[in-house]
C-alpha cells in the first residue's frame, strides 16, 4: 500500500522549543512530515535557517507564540470536575460500583471519558496520564481512541489504583490487596491488562478522611510497596504513588516508588532519596505536585465542595505541606512535573493550564520554570521524552500556538489559538467550558 506523505510549514511565529538553552526563535518556522496521518517535527528554526520546500502547505501564524503541547501528569478521566452535574444520583459505594460495571454504566462512564480526553486535547494537553480509573475502561478508552478516525491524545493509564482494604479510593478507583504477593498478583493483573504504569496509594486522601491528620495516613506497609515496585520494574513499568505526609514519602521512597504523587514537607533522607534511589526503576525518583485539587477544596466554601470540618481542616494541611515540599524540591534540583488531579471537583482537564498559574503562585518559581515542569520535565518523568516535551526534529509535531508570550503572562493559555496533535490541526471549538466551575475557580 502506497503511503501518503506530506508536509506542512507553520510560519511566521515565535518559537520556544522548550529546551530552555536559548531565548525564543523570531520569525520562527516549523517543518512538519506526515507520513499516514502522524506528523514529526522535520525542521524547526528561524527563516533564515529553515527553507520550506516548494509547493508546500503553509499555515501562517501571524507572530503568534508557539510552544510544546501540554502534558499532564495526574488525571482520573471518569470525573470531568462539575460537582454541580444535573442528575447526579446517590450511591453507596457498593451501588456505585454495580452501576458502574452495568453496562449502561460502562457505556455512560467511557463516553465521559472520551469526551475529557478530547477537551484536554483541545485545551492543548496533547499527553496525559490517567493514574486511578474504574475497571480498566481508561484502558479501553486509549485503545479505542488509538483505533478512531478522530485523532486523540496520547494517553499513558494506569487502570485502576491499588491500595489496602478500606484505603485511598476504595470502592471507587481503587483495587485492594493487603499483602506483597497480593500486591505483586495486582501487578501481574495489571501488565496483563496492558497498563502503562502502576498507581498506588501508600497514604490516605482528603476526602476520604475522617479523622484530622488522616489524609496523610501511611496505609501500605514497606513491604507491600517494595514487593509492587520489585514487580512492576520487572515488567519495566514506573508506579506513581498518591503520597500525602512526610513519613509516607520516606517510606514509598525507600520502597523504590518512581513518583511522589501530590507530596508532602521533606527532610534530607527523603531529599536523597528523590536524586538516588536504588531501588526506583531509573535510580530516581520525581515529584508531581497537584496544586489544584488542595487549593480548590482548601478555598471554595464548604457549602460547594460538600467536605464537613474535618475533610476541610485536612485539605489545608495537604495543601501547607504540598507547597514546602514543592518548594524544598526545587530549591534542591529534584525533578519535578506537573499533575492536577483533573476529575476531582471543580479539577477540570480542559483547565490544566490553571495548575501553572498555580505552582507559580503557590510555588513562587517563574512562568519558564512552570512550563518548563509541564512540558520537557513532565515527559522525562513519565519516560515519554524521546517523543515529547520540546520541540525538535524527529520528535513528534505536538504543539500548541498561543495569541501572545506565555512566558510573560500564562493567561494566553487559556484559549490556545490552534492546538496541533501528531501534525493534525485539532477542531478547537471550546464547548468543554463548565460555566458553573469557571465562576468559583476564575479568581483562585
Ligand atoms: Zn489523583
Amino acid at each position: 500500500m502506497d503511503r501518503q506523505k506530506s508536509i506542512c510549514a507553520f510560519t511566521n511565529c515565535n518559537i520556544i522549543d522548550g529546551k530552555f538553552e536559548g531565548d525564543l526563535i523570531e520569525e520562527g518556522v516549523i517543518l512538519v512530515e506526515n507520513l499516514d496521518g502522524v506528523g514529526r517535527i522535520k525542521a524547526l528554526g528561524s527563516r533564515d535557517e529553515v527553507s520550506i520546500p516548494e509547493h508546500c502547505k503553509t499555515v501562517d501564524l501571524k507572530g503568534k507564540y508557539v510552544l510544546p503541547g501540554l502534558i499532564n501528569a495526574h488525571v482520573h478521566l471518569f470525573g470531568d470536575g462539575n460537582p454541580f452535574a444535573p442528575g447526579d444520583v446517590k450511591r453507596t459505594p457498593d451501588e456505585n460500583m454495580e452501576y458502574m460495571k452495568s453496562s449502561l454504566g460502562k457505556y455512560l462512564v467511557k463516553e465521559t471519558m472520551k469526551k475529557n480526553a478530547m477537551a484536554s486535547l483541545q485545551a492543548g494537553v496533547t499527553t496525559f496520564r490517567s493514574v486511578g480509573d474504574p475497571f480498566y475502561y481508561d484502558i479501553e478508552v486509549r485503545d479505542e481512541m488509538k483505533d478512531s478516525s478522530e485523532v486523540g491524545p496520547t494517553m499513558l493509564c494506569a487502570g485502576p489504583m491499588m491500595c489496602i482494604t478500606g484505603g485511598h479510593g476504595y470502592k471507587l478507583v481503587s483495587e485492594a490487596s493487603d499483602s506483597p504477593w497480593e500486591g505483586r498478583k495486582q501487578v501481574r493483573l495489571r501488565v496483563y491488562n496492558g497498563t502503562d504504569l502502576i498507581k498506588i496509594a501508600s497514604t490516605g486522601g482528603v476526602t476520604d478522611s475522617r479523622k484530622i491528620g488522616e489524609a496523610g495516613r501511611v496505609q501500605m506497609t514497606y513491604d507491600e510497596i517494595a514487593a509492587i515496585c520489585d514487580e512492576a520494574h520487572r515488567a519495566g513499568l514506573l508506579v506513581a504513588s498518591h503520597c500525602q505526609s512526610t513519613r509516607g514519602l520516606k517510606e514509598a521512597l525507600r520502597a523504590g516508588v518512581d513518583t511522589i504523587e501530590h507530596g508532602a514537607s521533606m527532610d534530607d533522607e527523603i531529599v536523597r532519596l528523590f536524586k538516588h534511589n536504588p531501588r526506583s526503576l531509573r535510580g530516581y525518583s520525581a515529584l508531581v505536585p497537584t496544586f489544584a485539587v488542595a487549593v480548590y477544596v482548601s478555598e471554595i466554601s464548604t457549602e460547594y465542595t460538600k467536605l464537613d470540618d474535618v475533610q476541610l481542616t485536612n485539605g489545608r494541611i495537604i495543601r501547607d505541606e504540598m507547597t514546602e515540599g514543592f518548594k524544598t524540591a526545587v530549591k534542591e534540583g529534584i525533578k519535578v512535573g506537573l499533575g492536577t488531579d483533573a476529575g476531582m471537583p471543580f479539577v477540570t482537564h480542559y483547565g490544566t493550564w490553571r495548575e501553572l498559574y498555580l505552582q507559580v503562585k503557590y510555588g513562587e518559581i517563574s512562568n519558564a520554570q512552570a512550563i518548563g515542569f509541564a512540558t520537557k520535565s513532565n515527559a522525562e518523568i513519565l519516560g515519554i521524552d524521546r517523543e515529547v516535551g520540546t520541540l525538535e526534529a524527529g520528535k513528534f509535531a505536538d504543539f500548541i500556538v498561543l495569541e501572545g508570550n506565555p512566558l510573560e503572562n500564562l493567561n494566553y493559555f487559556e484559549k490556545p489559538s490552534i492546538v496541533v496533535k501528531q501534525g493534525n490541526i485539532i477542531d478547537n471549538t471550546r464547548d468543554y467550558i463548565i460555566p458553573d466551575v469557571e465562576k468559583f475557580v476564575k479568581d483562585i
